[in-house]
């Protein structure tokens, strides 16, 4: 069992939660919810390269 839970809500998360980071900050895991504004921000900041944009979208759906 491995159960992670959203960093901002603290809701459990079954799923893969999702992980942002930027360089070598890396924030801890959220759940999609909380999750999505911060990948947008990151996203509008061009703080994510491509590689990772594309991996946080699939653990963000
Ligand atoms: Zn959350």
């Amino acid at each position: 069992m491995n159960l992670t839970k959203c960093d901002i809500c603290g809701k459990k998360l079954k799923d893969k939660p999702v992980k942002a980071g930027v360089g070598y900050v890396i924030f801890n895991d959220f759940c999609s919810k909380c999750g999505k504004p911060i990948l947008d921000f990151l996203k509008k900041h061009k703080l994510l390269d491509e590689e990772e944009k594309k991996l946080l979208e699939l653990n963000a759906k």
